[in-house]
């Protein structure tokens, strides 16, 4: 294949990540001209976690660069579920705070579910909140979680209306698979949920018009399980051994080299959903600091 047509098939998910960002760079100066206020998003990280401390430097950079205000602590890996619910607590009323992010996983002394719930459902910009879950699946809005949100956006995008589409999502996460397969059913998809139980998962995969892979296993799904034509988004990120000795390199859940003959879109890795996943953040956290003042949301 040339590399024109290869070109024309990926997803430029860092692009149209930007293109974001832009936007609410733009809205979030708005924000504070008209309304002298400057949203800000705070990261609790518990631990030394490598992935988990470069996904917050990067957020970090990216909140600031939109003109926010990043703010949150590192907390020593030994942190009580206690301490840490008193760390939320301080967030969820400090006024300067209008998005609380609590960085996952968390060190096995902590109860997740309790941190999750003990976040202002207002503040909650990652959308994992038992409130927002509720209100995505009866279609009242609320927070939505960002790497789904982003998925949803560069598939609309892409394909303009999904209406009658089959989805097949492979995953069934509360993070990613679950909130997906809400988003992609008021999207007005045909939507069938795979995960690490279904029986014949090359054939389902096959049915999809839309194929969304987020298991965690390298190159898991082939280029014989997809549709020719379909779209593929790959969640996954999986770092695997280089070819150049003691290097390793990120890889999607889908074997890339494969599908790009066969689909009719895909996300690569990385440079995917990836970079999506933080400006939908942003895009979050701006929308928080408009209704915890009661001002209109930008559409963006
Ligand atoms: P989880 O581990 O929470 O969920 C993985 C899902 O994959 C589970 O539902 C599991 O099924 C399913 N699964 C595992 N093995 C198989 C298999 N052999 N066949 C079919 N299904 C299988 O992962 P997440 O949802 O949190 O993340 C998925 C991937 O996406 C990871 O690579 C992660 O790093 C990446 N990710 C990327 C983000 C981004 O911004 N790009 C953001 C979040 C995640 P079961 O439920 O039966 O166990």
């Amino acid at each position: 294949m040339t590399e024109t047509k290869i070109g024309a098939k990926i997803i430029d998910g860092k692009g149209f990540a930007a293109k974001l960002r832009a936007r609410v760079t733009t809205e979030t100066a708005r924000l504070k001209t008209d309304h002298g206020i400057v949203p800000g998003l705070a990261a609790v990280l518990v631990g030394k976690d490598l992935a988990s401390q470069v996904y917050v430097r990067n957020k970090n950079k990216q909140t600031v660069d939109a003109g926010m205000n990043s703010l949150g602590e590192t907390l020593p890996v030994d942190t009580s579920g206690k301490d840490l619910l008193a760390e939320i607590d301080k967030l969820n009323t400090d006024p300067a705070v209008h998005g609380i992010l609590v960085q996952l996983p968390l060190p096995d002394q902590i109860d997740p579910h309790a941190v999750i719930d003990a976040i202002n459902p207002a503040k909650d910009v990652d959308g994992f909140h038992l409130r927002n879950v509720g209100l995505l699946a009866t279609r009242r809005g609320g927070m939505v979680p960002c790497t789904p949100l982003g998925c949803l956006m560069m598939l609309e995008d892409r394909l303009g209306d999904l209406t009658g589409l089959n989805a097949v999502i492979v995953g069934r996460s509360n993070i990613v698979g679950k909130p997906m397969a809400q988003l992609l059913l008021s999207a007005n998809c045909t939507v069938t949920i795979a995960h690490s139980r279904t029986a014949d998962l090359p054939a389902i995969c096959q049915s999809a018009d839309i194929l969304v892979a987020a298991v965690g296993r390298p190159q898991m799904i082939k280029g014989d399980w997809i549709k020719p034509g379909a779209t593929v988004i790959d969640v996954g990120i999986n770092r695997v051994p280089a070819a150049e000795e003691g290097k390793t390199r990120l890889v999607g859940d889908v074997a890339f080299d494969e599908a790009i003959d066969i689909a009719g879109a895909i996300t690569p890795v990385p440079g995917g959903v990836g970079p999506m996943t933080i400006a939908c953040l942003l895009r979050n956290t701006l929308i928080a600091a408009c209704q915890q003042n009661d001002i209109d949301v930008p559409d963006i």
